[in-house]
């Protein structure tokens, strides 16, 4: 066993790294490193059968250099202070990596929600926007929640509900929260968003040629094989994209209730219809059952994918663990040590703060959407579609040849809501990742990726306050 380093430390020594790689301030960097406010509440629930019980619920605001700030939060047993401090940190950066213009924030309610009824959750949802409302800690300049590990779509509607009947009239009230159903103000695409985004990120680190070589693969997504743990929102998006659009094998799955294999590949639309037919992955047709959930972390595979908590991967594991690449699309799922660990034997590791910000991306755009009052693509689509239809037309007439139907169908349909996302993050995570290797090219042997990811968003964070004039 290793010495207890609390989740904020490991944030924090990561932070270190970077920092000690710059020439910033050492004020100014312990102002950024610094957790600005936490608030901690504890509140009544009224159970179904009557009994009171006492909810503990947390919500910090990291860094208040951009505003709002941003984050998650989550419903999980075991959250506490310390992990929403952490989790608030990670958002500063990845906000500050991405480029998108708020600062990081994270809520927890410290409970399993498969322990409470629909309307239980509700009460709870709703309480807890409640109190956040009450002292300003949720607004559409103030701090917008979003989805996290065990809470979606359900949860947001309720806390934008709520938080609409508390301010009513305010026009847009709607940008409180993101991640909603499409019909209450939610964008297209954000549920997939942060998976599609791990994808994304994952096919540009494998298209470095250089650092495939280097660990004995060719370049491309497809044909790798993959392992994934934790398929929830994240891992069951990110495994999709990975088998569907990358051609990659997704050889193994891994959830709490037991994990299931089948070298030859799993059919992941299919793995998802039978859990939630069956509540578990154990008996899918012409998989092998795993014992131990956590031995997937240490299964051989080209590109290994925890998609589920923190401290996955620790010292007591690390030396087992055989993939080549770890994408981290959960946050913090390898301790610093670990990490160490890995990248002395060679692992590539593709950070959180870069990897799994495509929720944050797409929630941003959410929040431009319910600002602006109109959904992406309304105004543009049919001019779009006209402007192609002559510019076709004009080519044929000029060569006397005619396009193929399914090009012109194509050209001609002109980009829905749905197209304009998916190309943002693509866009995006293309450009974060590119920047990430340059600085990662600047700093040479000192720095692995995510120390270069930390040092993109210092420099980024380091330039608000200087615009802020608070450190010239
Ligand atoms: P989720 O609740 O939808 O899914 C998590 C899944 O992991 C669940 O199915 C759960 O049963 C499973 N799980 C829990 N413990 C496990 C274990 N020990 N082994 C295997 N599986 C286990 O949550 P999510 O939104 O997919 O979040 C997963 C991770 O991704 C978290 O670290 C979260 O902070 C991070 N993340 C989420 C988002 C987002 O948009 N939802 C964005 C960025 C990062």
């Amino acid at each position: 066993m290793t010495a207890h380093i609390s989740f904020f430390e490991q944030v924090n020594r990561s932070f270190d790294k970077a920092a000690a790689l710059t020439d910033y301030d050492p004020t100014l960097l312990g102002q950024i490193r610094a957790c600005s406010s936490v608030y901690r509440m504890s509140f009544p629930l009224r159970r179904d059968d009557g009994r009171i019980e006492v909810i503990e619920a947390w919500r910090a605001e990291h860094s208040r250099h951009k505003t709002p700030t941003k984050g998650g939060f989550r419903y999980s047993h075991t959250v506490d202070e310390d992990e929403v401090m952490a989790l608030a940190a990670l958002m500063t950066y990845k906000c500050a990596i991405v480029n998108v213009p708020f600062g990081g924030a994270k809520g927890g309610v410290k409970i399993n929600r498969r322990d409470y009824s629909d309307g239980e959750l509700e009460r709870i949802t709703r309480r807890y926007a409640f109190e956040l409302a009450e002292k300003n800690f949720i607004g559409p300049g103030v701090d917008v929640p979003a989805p996290d590990f065990g809470t979606g779509e359900k949860e947001m509607a309720w806390i934008s509900d709520t938080y609409q009947a508390l301010t009513p009239g305010k026009l847009d009230a709607a940008a409180c929260v993101t991640g909603k159903p499409v019909a209450q103000g939610g964008v297209r695409g954000r549920k997939e968003a942060t998976g599609l985004g791990v994808y994304f990120g994952i096919c540009e680190a494998c298209a470095v040629e250089e650092d495939m070589t280097a660990r004995g693969l060719s370049a491309g997504v497809e044909g790798k094989t993959v392992v994934v743990q934790g398929f929830g929102n994240v891992g069951y998006h990110a495994a999709k994209f990975l088998q569907q659009r990358g051609g990659a094998k997704v050889v193994a799955v891994a959830e709490w209730n037991g994990a299931v294999q089948d070298p030859s590949g799993l059919d992941i639309d299919a793995l998802d219809a039978y859990r939630q037919e069956h509540g578990t992955l154990i008996g899918f047709p012409g998989s092998t059952a795993i014992e131990q959930p956590e031995s997937v972390l240490e299964m051989e595979c080209d590109i290994l994918v925890p998609a589920a908590l923190e401290n996955q991967i620790t010292m007591d594991n690390a030396s087992r663990v055989r993939a080549k690449i770890i994408a981290e699309a959960a946050n913090g799922p390898l301790t610093a040590d670990a990490s160490e660990h890995l990248l002395g034997r060679g692992v590539l590791i593709l950070p959180d703060t870069f990897l799994n910000a495509g929720g944050v991306v797409v929630s941003y755009f959410e929040w431009v959407k319910n600002l602006a009052h109109v959904r992406f693509g309304r105004l543009q689509k049919r001019w779009q579609s006209q402007a192609y239809h002559g510019l076709l037309k004009a080519v044929e007439d000029m060569t006397g040849a005619s396009f193929p139907k399914d090009v012109i169908q194509t050209f001609l349909r002109g980009p829905d809501e749905i197209d304009l996302v998916f190309s943002g993050l693509e866009e995006t995570m293309a450009a974060a990742y590119s920047e990430i290797r340059q600085v990662k090219g600047r700093l040479g042997d000192r720095a692995d990726l995510r120390t270069a990811a930390f040092v993109v968003a210092l420099d980024k964070i380091v330039t608000s306050y200087e615009d802020l004039g608070i450190f010239p």
